[in-house]
């Protein structure tokens, strides 16, 4: 096999085909942009198509669900969960009963120098390190292989991570009888930015500042949940400071300009009712316009369940939350990445040859208005 994929466009980067290589024959490569690329060795590969089959873009379907979700508005009862998460807390209620049941949560992190990547934890100190969005495509390395071994293992396990990462798990599993004791569960995705910028966005807030990086949240409640004031504050600490310093910059680039985000997200073929997990989450935007009662300023959540093991999740996490049913086409108004890709805008070239050109700091210091 020569190339899994033949357009830049066509990979999303979910890894699946690397996991599933019985040869290892792949690697996970970035390219310019910094989003990591399967790259085959030609010595190493025994074309037996392991990779092609599993690749969620290449599938018909893309492994989606055929049902039409049931959707809810939720959020969980406790105000230190609400605080300390993005929307309504679901992910927490989600992985609580799951470590319950003693079994295992994947979901994404930082490591010690905040680089964005997916991580194992068994008990809820790993898992908190799970909480909060990061605005950055995380790497996913051998997660689907170690995920295999929990189920062989007789784990539950609750995988999260957005659509198209969800997609690849099940491109990865297929068939396979051992995924009784998996539960999957993606988010709705605006789009998935660069690492690299995320690199270089990192030294740039450093140089800046003085120190390193000791603290980081991509959005927060400061001010309040609403998608105005939750978005746009992104904050950090330096060893140089000790209060949290606010930045609306690492917003511009990402929901202003939008050229920092991966070329397949444009194409997303997952940006449908239909998905490509167990249960979906997401922030419940203009709950104020549908269910006034409902709004709630420290964040409130909704709930997609698309198959049996969705609706015994929420089952499972009924005596933690608040919820009620609440019609689709709510959320289909609201988030359009429920019906269609984020456009790619007309400048996303010129700005890549420009970071290439001048560099970040010009970008920092020129493009962001
Ligand atoms: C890149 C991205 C785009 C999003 N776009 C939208 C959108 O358009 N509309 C909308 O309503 N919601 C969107 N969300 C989801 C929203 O921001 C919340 O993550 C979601 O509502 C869960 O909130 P919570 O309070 O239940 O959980 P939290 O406690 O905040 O948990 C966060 C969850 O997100 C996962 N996660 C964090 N970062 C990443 C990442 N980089 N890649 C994959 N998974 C990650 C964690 O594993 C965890 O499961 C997006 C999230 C991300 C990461």
């Amino acid at each position: 096999m020569e190339s899994v994929y033949s357009r830049r466009e066509e990979c999303c980067g979910c890894s699946a085909c690397f996991n599933i290589c019985p040869t290892d024959a792949i690697s996970m490569i970035p390219d310019e942009e910094g989003f990591l690329y399967p790259l085959i060795d030609q010595d190493t590969c025994i074309d037996c198509n392991k990779c092609v089959n599993s690749c969620p873009i290449l599938k018909d379907n893309s492994f989606k669900e055929e049902r039409t979700p049931d959707l809810y508005v939720t959020k969980h009862k406790s105000i230190d969960v609400l605080m300390s998460s993005t929307s309504g807390g679901m992910f927490a209620a989600l992985s609580d009963a799951i470590l319950r049941e003693d079994g295992i949560i994947y979901g994404v992190d930082f490591d010690d120098e905040f680089k964005v990547l997916h991580k194992r934890a068994e008990n809820p100190e790993q898992r908190d390190r799970m909480k909060f969005s990061k605005y950055v495509q995380s790497d996913l390395s051998d997660i689907f292989q170690q995920i295999k071994n929990d189920l062989i293992d007789g784990k539950s396990v609750l995988f999260t991570g957005t659509p198209c990462q969800t997609a690849g798990l099940r491109g990865y599993f297929r068939n396979s009888r051992i995924t009784e004791k998996l539960y999957i569960c993606d988010l709705i995705c605006h789009s998935i930015p660069s690492p690299l910028i995320w690199k270089d966005f990192k030294k740039y807030l450093e140089k800046e500042n003085g120190g390193e990086l000791t603290n980081i949240q991509f959005r927060s409640k400061i001010i309040d949940w609403t998608r105005e004031n939750s978005n746009k504050t992104f904050m950090f600490k330096t060893t140089a400071n000790e209060d949290y310093v606010f930045d609306e910059r690492y917003y511009k680039l990402f929901f202003g300009l939008k050229t920092i985000v991966r070329p397949s997200c444009s194409e997303c073929r997952f940006t449908d009712v239909h998905r490509t997990s167990d249960i979906t989450i997401a922030d419940y935007w203009g709950i104020e316009k549908y269910a006034p009662e409902w709004l709630d300023l420290k964040g409130v959540s909704l709930i997609l369940t698309n198959t049996q093991k969705g609706d015994k999740l929420l089952e499972l996490i009924s005596q933690d939350i608040h919820f009620e049913k609440r019609q689709l086409k709510e959320a289909l108004n609201e988030q359009q990445r429920l019906s269609k890709p984020v456009e790619s805008p007309d400048n996303r070239d010129e700005f890549w040859k420009i970071y290439k050109e001048k560099g970040f700091e010009y970008i920092m210091e020129n493009m962001l208005g």
